[in-house]
């Protein structure tokens, strides 16, 4: 029987990408999901579909840059299933600029979501793991939090953060139970570069030729480490497609 089975997996950013893609995967071998995002049509779809399908899900509309919506996600986790075993911090916005253009409100939201948002989800779900003494957080990082890239400053930032946070907090749960995770991916095609609207930035995440991998390859990713003995942490996994640079 799968590890998997039965664990109740939060997932941030679970409307589209690689959120959705997990959510579908991890349903598929049992766990029960709780969906979360902004965007409630994408989720009711999803959870819908999940059920379709035989599996578990329920969903919470959720923003991220909220610690009271974050923290009430999880409540609304440990009221549905009685129990939270896995966060998958996943949420995550990339409007990518050159720092010449000074585009702050963009800067401000990456910081909010990308590594507030994660800072929110740790402190809504450790208690109760530290309480039962088992858990796993998985964050998204990314190859960005491992390189800089020109027009990339302020994301790379969010995105080294969140592989540190994940990180310190490992070090920090070295005598308990739980396991944290960072999964960094490279380019994945996903609705991610929608957001970005420095003219000088589209075009590079348009060009049909820019290799990629499928969401689908990151789910793989996830369900590998929640797969593992609970003797065995994966602390990070870089997973990116073999021609990128
Ligand atoms: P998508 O744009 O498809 O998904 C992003 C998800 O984040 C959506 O579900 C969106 O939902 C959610 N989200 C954004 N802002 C908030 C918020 N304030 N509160 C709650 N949810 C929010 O992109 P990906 O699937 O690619 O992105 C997932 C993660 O992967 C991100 O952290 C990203 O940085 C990371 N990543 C992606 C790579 C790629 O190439 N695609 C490479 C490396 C890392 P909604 O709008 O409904 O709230």
């Amino acid at each position: 029987m799968s590890v998997i089975k039965n664990k109740v997996v939060i997932i941030t950013g679970a409307s589209s990408g690689i959120g959705r893609a997990t959510a579908v995967k991890l349903a598929s071998v049992g766990a029960k999901i709780v969906l979360a995002a902004r965007r409630k049509e994408r989720l009711q779809e999803l959870a819908e579909e999940i059920q379709s399908l035989g599996g578990t899900a329920v969903y919470k509309v959720t923003d991220v840059t909220s610690l009271e919506d974050v923290q009430n996600l999880a409540g609304f986790a440990l009221e549905h299933y009685g129990q939270i075993d896995v966060l998958f911090n996943n949420a995550g916005i990339m409007p990518l600029s050159y720092m010449k253009n000074n585009r702050v409100e963009e800067w401000d939201q990456m910081i909010d979501v990308n590594i507030k948002g994660v800072l929110h989800g740790v402190s809504a779900v450790l208690p109760h793991m530290l309480e039962k003494n088992s858990g796993h957080i998985i964050t998204t990082s990314s190859v960005a939090g491992h390189g800089i890239f020109p027009s990339g400053t302020v994301y790379c930032a969010t995105k080294f953060a969140a592989r540190v946070i994940m990180e310190g907090l490992n070090k920090e749960l070295t005598k308990s139970n739980i396991r944290t995770t960072t999964i960094s991916p490279g380019v994945v095609d996903t609705e991610l570069p929608n957001l970005i609207v420095d003219q000088e930035v589209k075009p590079i995440f348009e060009n049909p030729d820019l290799p990629s991998i499928r969401s689908e390859d990151i789910a793989n990713a996830v369900h590998y480490a929640l797969s593992q003995p609970a003797s065995v942490a994966v602390n990070e996994i870089i997973i990116r497609p073999t021609n990128q640079g």
